[in-house]
C-alpha cells in the first residue's frame, strides 16, 4: 500500500463528519467503497475524485514545497486531507442540494482561517471571498468571521512571554442533561476538603513554576463544574489562594453558572478578591425547559442572582444562553432574549445545543427543535446582542451541533474575555490546575502544541496530584519533554 493510501485510511472519521453535514444517515457508510477517492499523485500536485452513481466531484491542489523532508511530508498530509474533505463535500452537495452554513468547514476554530487570510495581507472583503470560494462558507458566516477576526486583532497580542492560568472546580449541584463534562455532583461534599488540599498543593507548585519559566500571567479563569457550588469556606479559600499564588493578571474570571449556588457572601468575596468577570448562566428563562434539562433552578433565581451581583458591585457579568433546547420554540427563545436584554449583561454568549455522546440527553433522545428553527434562534441571539451595543469577539464550533451552527461570544466594547479568545484560538500557553485541566504549551515557530492533561476523575486527581505537577514541570521544561497529545492516564 502506498503512503497516500495508508494516510487516507486515517481520515475516514473526518469524511464521515462531512456526510453528517448533509444529514446523510450513517447507513451511507454501509458500502464505504463508494466514498473511496481516486488519487492521482503527480510531482507536486494531487488530484482527488469521488464518484457515486452517475455523480462525480473532482479537485486538484498544489502541494507547497519544503526543503525539510519532515515538513514536506506534513504539507502532503494536509493537502490530501483538505482536498479529500472538500471533494467529498462537493459530491454530497450534488447528492442532496443542501448548502450547509459553514460549507465544508468542520473544524472547531474557523476564525483561524480568517486570521490566516488577513495575516497574509488580504482585505476583509477578499478574505470573505476566499472562504466562500474555497470552503463554500455562506457569505453571512464569512462576514461574521471577518468581524470576529477584526475585533480579535485589536486585543493585546498573546506571545511566548505570557501564560494563562486555568483552575478547574469539578463540582456541580446537579447534572445538566446535556452535560458532557467530567464534573461530579457535590453530593454530601465529602470530597471538597481533600480536593481543596490537593488543589492548594498544585496551585502552590504552579505558582513557583510560572515564576521559574519567567513568563507573565495574562488571564486567569476558574471554570468547572461550577466553582460557586463550593461551600462558602472552601470558596473563600480558593479565592485567597488565587490572590496569593497568581497576582497581577490582566483579567480574572470565575464561572458562577448556576444562580442557585450564589449568595450575597459569595458575591462579596468575589468582589473583595477583585475578580473582574463572572458568568451567571440562565441557558433559558423558561422554567419548564430548565426542569427538563436538569438545572434545578428557576428563571426567578437568575433574576435574583443578577440583582444581588449588581448590588455587590460585580463589574462584568456574562450570560450564557443555549439555542435549540428540547421542546423550545422560537417564541420561547425570544422571551429568553427579552429577559436577557432587560438584565443588561456586559457580555452574552449564545451557544447552540451540542449533543455529545456522553450526555444524558443523548441517551434519552430528547425531541429537539430542527436546524431551521435553531438557526432562527441563533439569529435572534445576534439581534439582541447588537441591540445591546455588543459585537461578536469569539466564535467556535463543536461536533454534533444542532443545524451545524456555532457558539458566539458577544461583548460590549472593552469587555472581551481574553481567556476565551486565547483558549479558542490556541495562541497562548495554558497552565491548568484541578481535575480535568489541560495544560498547553505553544511552539509558535514549529507551529504545534504539546499538552499535559490532568486526570478528570476527582478521586484519582486527589491521589495523583504530585504526578500532575510533574507533568507540567516537564511540559514547561526547556525542551518540553513529556508533553503529550494523549489522554489522561
Ligand atoms: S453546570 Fe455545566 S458543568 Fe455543571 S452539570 Fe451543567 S453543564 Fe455540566
Amino acid at each position: 500500500m502506498t503512503e497516500t493510501a495508508l494516510y487516507l485510511e486515517t481520515i475516514e472519521p473526518e469524511l464521515r463528519v462531512i456526510t453528517r453535514l448533509f444529514s446523510l444517515p450513517e447507513t451511507v457508510w454501509d458500502s464505504p467503497a463508494r466514498f473511496v477517492p481516486r488519487v492521482e499523485d503527480a510531482e507536486g500536485r494531487y488530484r482527488i475524485t469521488f464518484s457515486d452513481g452517475g455523480l462525480t466531484a473532482s479537485r486538484t491542489a498544489d502541494i507547497p514545497g519544503d526543503p525539510d523532508p519532515r515538513l514536506q511530508a506534513l504539507h502532503r498530509k494536509r493537502a490530501v486531507r483538505r482536498l479529500c474533505k472538500q471533494t467529498l463535500y462537493d459530491l454530497c452537495r450534488q447528492m442532496t442540494g443542501i448548502h450547509p452554513p459553514w460549507g465544508s468547514l468542520t473544524g472547531v476554530r474557523p476564525t483561524h482561517l480568517m486570521l490566516e487570510a488577513l495575516g497574509e495581507g488580504l482585505s476583509p472583503e477578499a478574505a470573505v471571498e476566499r472562504l466562500a470560494r474555497d470552503f463554500d462558507v455562506t457569505r453571512e458566516k464569512a462576514l461574521l468571521l471577518a468581524e470576529v477576526a477584526g475585533r480579535q486583532r485589536l486585543l493585546p497580542p498573546p506571545g511566548d512571554r505570557y501564560m494563562d492560568v486555568y483552575i478547574g472546580i469539578p463540582f456541580c449541584t446537579t447534572r445538566c442533561a446535556y452535560c458532557s463534562f467530567s464534573s461530579g455532583e457535590l453530593g454530601d461534599g465529602r470530597l471538597v476538603a481533600p480536593y481543596m488540599e490537593a488543589l492548594r498543593r498544585e496551585m502552590t507548585a504552579c505558582a513557583a513554576l510560572l515564576k521559574a519559566c519567567g513568563r507573565e500571567l495574562r488571564a486567569l479563569y476558574v471554570g468547572g463544574g461550577t466553582p460557586t457550588a463550593l461551600p462558602l469556606p472552601a470558596f473563600r479559600e480558593l479565592l485567597s489562594l488565587i490572590r496569593s499564588c497568581f497576582p497581577g493578571a490582566g483579567e480574572y474570571t470565575v464561572e458562577a453558572g448556576r444562580p442557585d449556588t450564589l449568595s450575597r457572601e459569595k458575591l462579596r468575596a468575589i468582589r473583595e478578591a477583585e475578580i473582574s468577570r463572572i458568568s451567571i448562566n440562565p441557558q433559558t428563562m423558561n422554567d419548564r425547559t430548565l426542569a427538563v434539562i436538569g438545572r434545578a433552578h428557576t428563571a426567578g433565581q437568575v433574576r435574583e442572582a443578577y440583582a444581588l451581583a449588581r448590588e455587590e458591585g460585580i463589574p462584568h457579568i456574562n450570560m450564557d444562553v443555549i439555542a435549540g433546547l428540547p421542546g423550545e420554540t422560537e417564541r420561547d427563545f425570544d422571551r429568553t432574549m427579552e429577559e436577557a436584554a432587560a438584565l443588561h449583561p456586559e457580555s452574552l454568549t449564545v451557544h447552540t445545543l451540542a449533543i455529545k455522546r456522553s450526555s444524558r440527553m443523548s441517551l434519552e433522545k430528547a425531541p429537539l427543535p430542527d436546524g431551521r428553527m435553531t438557526s432562527a434562534m441563533v439569529d435572534a441571539g445576534q439581534r439582541t446582542a447588537r441591540a445591546l451595543g455588543m459585537s461578536p469577539y469569539y466564535l467556535y464550533r463543536q461536533k454534533y451541533m444542532a443545524g451545524n451552527l456555532e457558539n458566539i461570544g458577544y461583548a460590549l466594547p472593552g469587555h472581551d474575555c481574553l481567556y476565551n479568545v486565547d483558549i479558542m484560538e490556541e495562541t497562548s500557553h495554558i497552565l491548568a490546575m484541578g481535575a480535568g485541566g489541560i495544560s498547553k504549551r505553544i511552539w509558535p515557530e514549529e507551529g504545534h502544541i504539546t499538552r499535559a492533561p490532568n486526570v478528570s476523575d476527582i478521586e484519582t486527581y486527589i491521589r495523583r496530584v504530585d504526578d500532575m505537577i510533574r507533568r507540567k514541570e516537564a511540559l514547561f521544561s526547556e525542551d518540553g519533554t513529556n508533553g503529550t497529545g494523549g489522554n489522561p492516564g
